[in-house]
């Protein structure tokens, strides 16, 4: 018997409630803010993340499911979202729309090889949007607001906004250095893997969970005592519009995300009291990216986030989501002719757009009828030898096993 591979789920029909409802907020808020849809490939050329989210980070490192093909290109199943929309982005055309061009995608499988536990896989799910070329710290705003507003219409509460600038390329360095020498200060108290961020990767040395290096990290210089005036300028006005629009959020002065082409605003959501295994979506600039792309100079921001995460907290916070509309009506029926006249039916009422599941197979009635129940369908027509030569149908009220016998053509008025 197979398996679905490690770190991988199948999302099975009682599940797919939560997907839709998810599925519906995010088309209604898309729409609300104004953006639009655009679907890319599942895989990409494997430069383009290599390039984007960076050499030195896990996910180009470690985690990245690459392959050659039979026609020997080199092929990477998308590892995040934001890169193939900016790729689709300057293919396009799209620097020639008004900006800023606002696109989402969504159910976009994404893939890293991570090690498995809950609410981390190997193949998972995203919703995503960018709003590319516009550096207004109220596009900033608006981002964040539309991320705050979309877990809210989730239902979820117990949230909380994490926010950081990490500066730009004229004032990163500085800040990068001072974090390196205050690390390599402490180079005796981290941790194997912390060692080498020092030398490879320095931003994510804050993000260790390790406690002898988050001790390092509580002590460690902060990126926004070192941006340059512009970005400080942005940062302060991003957060006077925060409160303009009253969302309430924490200063994180760690939070830096996993991905190079971050710059200036990083903001998470999480569930309070829940670590950060569990954040539900995050982003934040990248004003770079595009132009390391090939593009010309072109501020952009975005937010990434897990459906499956948002389908274990609806779950856990005991969220009511709409069902699935079950079908309206079993056919039972008993004998070949009566067979007959229930397929006819079948396909009649359908085409009047009543849901229907026909009984196949030779079963007794009882075991059709069972069916019915376990399927909790609420009305049953039944048609035996009986019925067939008199032109009618019995409809059975599976709640009360109520029956009377009916004309098949006022079925669709009887059924409510
Ligand atoms: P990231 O691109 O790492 O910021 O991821 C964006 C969002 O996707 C996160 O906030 C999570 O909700 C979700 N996510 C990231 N990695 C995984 C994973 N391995 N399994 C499930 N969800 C994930």
């Amino acid at each position: 018997m197979y398996q679905a591979p490690r770190g991988t789920s199948d999302i099975l029909p009682e599940e797919q409630a939560y997907w839709r409802f998810v599925e519906q907020k995010v088309t209604s808020i898309c729409q609300l803010y104004g953006y639009e849809r655009l679907d890319s490939p599942v895989f990409e050329d494997t430069g383009l993340f290599a390039r984007s989210v960076g050499p030195g980070t896990d996910v180009v490192e470690k985690e990245m499911y690459t392959f050659t093909d039979k026609g020997g290109n080199q092929l990477t199943l998308r590892p995040e979202g934001t890169a193939p929309v900016c790729r689709a982005y300057l293919e396009h055309g799209m620097p020639n729309l008004p900006r800023p061009v606002k696109l989402y995608y969504y159910f976009i499988p994404v893939f890293r090889y991570e090690r498995p536990q809950a609410g981390r896989y190997r193949q998972h799910y995203q919703f995503g949007f960018e709003a590319i070329g516009e550096d207004d710290p109220a596009l900033d705003a608006e981002v964040i607001d539309m991320a705050w507003q979309f877990f809210l219409s989730l239902g979820l509460h117990h949230l909380s906004l994490q926010l950081n600038s990490i500066g730009c390329r004229q004032c990163r360095p500085i800040y990068l250095n001072a974090l390196k020498n205050h690390y390599a200060s402490h180079a005796t108290e981290l941790c194997t893997d912390c060692k080498v961020r020092l030398e490879r990767n320095p931003l994510r040395l804050l993000d260790c969970k390790k406690s002898s290096c988050q001790a390092v990290a509580d002590s460690a210089p902060r990126s926004t005592d070192y941006l340059c005036s512009e970005c400080r300028v942005h940062f302060s006005r991003l957060k006077e519009y925060l409160k303009l629009l009253k969302i309430p959020f924490t200063l994180n002065h760690r939070l830096v995300r996993g991905l190079d082409y971050y710059t200036r605003t990083v903001f998470e959501i999480q569930p309070r009291d829940a670590g950060a295994q569990s954040t539900l979506g995050g982003g934040g600039r990248y004003d770079d990216l595009i132009e390391e792309l090939g593009g010309k100079p072109t501020p952009a921001i975005g937010l990434a986030a897990g459906i499956e995460r948002m389908v274990l907290n609806l779950k856990k916070q005991a969220v009511a989501v709409p069902p699935f509309p079950r079908p309206q009506v079993f056919i039972a029926h008993l004998g070949n002719e009566a067979k007959d006249e229930a397929i006819k039916l079948a396909s009649r009422l359908r085409q009047a757009s009543t849901s229907i599941i026909m009984a196949t197979g030779q079963r007794s009635l009882k075991a059709q009828l069972r069916q019915a129940n376990t399927s909790a369908i609420r009305h049953a027509v039944i048609i035996g030898e009986q019925e067939v030569k008199s032109g009618t149908v019995v409809l059975r009220d599976m709640t009360n096993a109520r029956q009377k016998t009916v004309n098949p053509a006022a079925l669709p008025g009887l059924l409510g």
